[in-house]
C-alpha cells in the first residue's frame, strides 16, 4: 500500500480509497478533482446508501457480492456498514451466506483476497508469502478446504471462508484489517464435481495426505514464523483426522488455536456459565450427559471438565461428570469401540443402550446435543430431564436448524417453560402458556473474535485452553437479568463489539497475568483494548 498514493491509484486503494467522501480540500492536494463527482457524501451517508442499496437486492448471495466488491473498493466504508448493524450484516458476509459463496466461488470470482499456497510449491512458500503486501502480520486463518461448514471437500474455493472470518475478526472485535491474512492450504480435492469443473481454481489432483502433507503444514508454519514472528494461526475447516493432530502438534509450540474445536466448547461452556446463573448453582455441581461422542461432544466435555477442575474437582472427577452418549449407547469402560479421546470420559457402569435410560440412571442436570441426528430429544427426553430438574438444562446443538435434536418449542412446551435452552442454529421467539422465550443461539462468533482481539493487543506468545475458559465466562457475564428474564443466555449479536471488547480485556489480563504477553503490560488493559480496536473513520489526510 503506497501511503503517498494519489490520483487515480489512490482511489484504487482499498485502504485508503474513501470515495465520494474525499473533502474538497483533499481532492485538491490529491489529485482527485475531477475523477469523482463533485459532491461530498460523509461516511454516515455513504453507509445509509449502502444499507438502502443491500436492501434493494433480491438475495443473500448478491449482497453478499455487493459487499465483498465495497471491501475491495472502500475498507474503511464496508467495515463501518458491517458495525453498523452487524445482526443484519454478520449473515450475510459470514454463515450462513458464506456456504453458497464458497460452492460457487469460481462461477462469482472477483478481486482476489488473500494467499493461495499450493502443495506442488513445496520448499518455496517463504518466497511465495513474500508477495503478501503486508510485512507485519498479527492473525492468519488457514483452511486447507476439505470440511467447509457442513458442505464438505470444497478444495480452495473454501479461501470464502477464511476471507469472511476474518472479516469477523474485525467486525465484531476490532482486530485492524491490515493485519490479518486468510491462506488457502491447497493439497488437491477429493470433489470430483470439482476437478471436472473446467473453472476450478485449485489444483487439479486428489488431495495429498500423510507425511508430505505434515511436511507441507510444517513448512507453512515454520515460513509464517519466519515471516510474521508475531503472528496467531487460526485453523479453519480442517477434516476432523488433521484437525485434531495438527492442532496437537502446535498448541504448545506457537501461537495457535482451532476454532472449530475450542472455540465451539467455549461457547457452550459460555451457555453453561449464564445457564448456572438462572439456577444459582455451581459448575463442580453439574452433571453433563451428551448425547453424541464425536469431535464436537468429546471438545465440549473437555472444556467444561477443565473448567469443573478449576472449581476444585479432580481432572478425572470432573470427567466423570461429563458422559458420552454415542449410536452404540452410553460410553463405558468395558466398551471396546472408543476412540482415544472418547476413552477418558468412559465410566464404570453397566451398558445402557437407550438414551432415556442413561437420564433416568446418571440424573444429569444438562443433556447437550451434538449427535447431527434431529428429533432425538424426544418427549420423553425432556419430560425425564424435567422430573429431576427444576430447570433442565438442554441445549440441542447440531447443526443446521433441521438437524437440532429438538426445536425450541418442543423444550419449552415439554418441560413445562422451565428448560434453560441454547440452540446450535437460530429459533425465532416462541409463545407458550401465554410467556415469550427468546432462544439462544451458541455462535462461536462471541468467543473467536474476542480471542483474536486479546491475542492481537497482547501479543500472546500461546492460546491456552484456560483462555477460553476465562472467553466463556466473560461471554455469561454480559447476559443482563432481563435476557436471563425471558430465557437468552447469550448476549444479543446487536451488541457485538461492546461484547466482543469485553471478553478480550478480560482473555488479555489472563495473558498478562500468566506472563503470555510480548507487549508491555499497560496500566489499564481495558483502555489498551479500545485503543487498540480497529474503528471504521476517515482520518483527514
Ligand atoms: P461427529 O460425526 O464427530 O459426531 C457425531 C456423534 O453422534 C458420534 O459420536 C455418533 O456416534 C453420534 N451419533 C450419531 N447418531 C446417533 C444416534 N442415533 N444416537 C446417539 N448418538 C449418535 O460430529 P461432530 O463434529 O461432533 O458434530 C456434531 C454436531 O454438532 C453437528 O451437527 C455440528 O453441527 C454440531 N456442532 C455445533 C456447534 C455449535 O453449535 N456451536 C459447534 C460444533 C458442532
Amino acid at each position: 500500500m503506497a501511503d503517498n498514493a494519489r490520483g487515480a491509484t489512490l482511489l484504487h486503494d482499498p485502504r485508503l480509497n474513501k470515495g465520494t467522501a474525499f473533502p474538497a480540500e483533499e481532492r485538491q492536494k490529491l489529485g482527485l478533482e475531477g475523477l469523482l463527482p463533485p459532491a461530498v457524501i460523509p461516511l454516515e451517508l455513504q453507509v445509509t446508501r449502502v444499507h438502502s442499496e443491500i436492501d434493494g437486492l433480491q438475495d443473500d448471495l448478491q449482497k453478499y457480492l455487493a459487499l465483498s466488491d465495497l471491501q475491495a473498493r472502500n475498507e474503511r466504508l464496508f467495515y463501518a456498514v458491517l458495525m453498523s448493524d452487524p445482526a443484519k450484516y454478520i449473515p450475510l458476509v459470514y454463515t450462513p451466506t458464506v456456504g453458497e459463496a464458497c460452492q460457487k466461488f469460481s462461477g462469482i470470482f472477483r478481486a482476489t483476497r488473500g494467499m493461495y499456497l499450493p502443495i506442488t510449491a513445496r520448499g518455496r512458500l517463504q518466497e511465495i508469502l513474500r508477495n503478501w503486501p503486508q510485512s507485519d502480520v498479527r492473525f492468519i486463518v488457514v483452511t486447507d478446504g476439505e470440511r467447509i461448514l457442513g458442505l464438505g471437500d470444497l478444495g480452495v474455493d473454501g479461501m470464502g471462508i477464511a476471507i469472511g472470518k476474518l472479516a469477523l475478526y474485525t467486525a465484531c472485535a476490532g482486530v485492524p484489517p491490515q493485519y490479518c491474512l486468510p491462506v488457502v492450504l491447497d493439497v488437491g480435492t477429493n470433489n470430483h464435481a470439482l476437478l471436472e469443473d473446467p473453472l476450478y481454481f485449485g489444483l487439479r489432483q486428489e488431495r495429498v495426505r500423510g507425511e508430505e502433507y505434515a511436511a507441507f503444514v510444517d513448512e507453512f508454519v515454520a515460513v509464517a514464523q519466519t515471516l510474521y514472528p508475531k503472528t496467531c494461526i487460526q485453523w479453519e475447516d480442517f477434516a476432523n483426522f488433521n484437525a485434531v493432530p495438527i492442532l496437537e502438534r502446535y498448541r504448545d509450540k506457537i501461537c495457535t488455536y482451532n476454532d472449530d474445536i475450542q472455540g465451539t466448547a467455549g461457547i457452550a461452556l459460555a451457555g453453561v456459565f449464564a445457564a448456572l446463573r438462572v439456577t444459582k448453582q455451581k459448575l463442580a455441581d453439574q452433571r453433563f450427559l451428551f448425547l453424541g461422542g464425536g469431535s464436537a461432544g468429546s471438545g465440549i466435555a473437555e472444556l467444561i471438565s477443565q473448567a469443573m477442575a478449576m472449581e476444585g474437582l479432580s481432572i478425572d472427577e470432573a470427567r466423570k461428570r461429563n458422559a458420552l452418549f454415542d449410536i452404540n449407547g452410553l460410553i463405558v469402560s468395558s466398551r471396546s469401540d472408543l476412540t482415544d479421546f472418547q476413552k477418558p470420559f468412559a465410566l464404570d457402569h453397566a451398558p445402557v443402550n437407550t438414551f432415556v435410560e442413561a437420564i433416568k440412571a446418571l440424573k444429569p442436570t444438562g443433556i447437550i446435543g451434538v449427535s447431527t441426528v434431529p428429533k432425538l430429544f424426544t418427549r420423553q427426553v425432556i419430560e425425564a430431564m424435567s422430573a429431576l430438574n427444576e430447570r433442565p438444562i438442554i441445549f440441542p446443538y447440531s447443526n443446521p436448524t433441521s438437524r437440532s435434536e429438538c426445536t425450541a418449542e418442543e423444550a419449552y412446551r415439554w418441560s413445562d417453560g422451565r428448560a434453560i435452552f441454547a440452540s446450535g442454529s437460530p429459533f425465532a421467539p416462541v409463545e407458550i402458556m401465554g410467556r415469550k422465550f427468546v432462544p439462544g443461539q451458541g455462535n462461536n462468533i462471541y468467543i473467536f473474535p474476542a480471542m483474536g482481539m486479546a491475542v492481537y493487543a497482547t501479543e500472546a506468545t500461546r492460546v491456552t485452553e484456560e483462555m477460553f475458559i476465562i472467553a466463556a465466562k466473560a461471554v455469561a457475564e454480559q447476559v443482563t437479568e432481563e435476557n436471563l428474564a425471558a430465557g437468552l443466555i447469550y448476549p444479543p449479536q446487536s451488541h457485538i463489539l461492546g461484547a466482543s471488547l469485553h471478553v478480550a480485556e478480560r482473555v488479555a489480563t489472563y495473558i498478562y497475568d500468566k506472563g503470555l504477553a510480548r507487549a508491555p503490560r499497560p496500566g489499564d488493559v481495558a483502555a489498551l483494548i479500545r485503543e487498540r480496536a480497529y474503528r471504521p473513520a476517515y482520518e483527514q489526510e
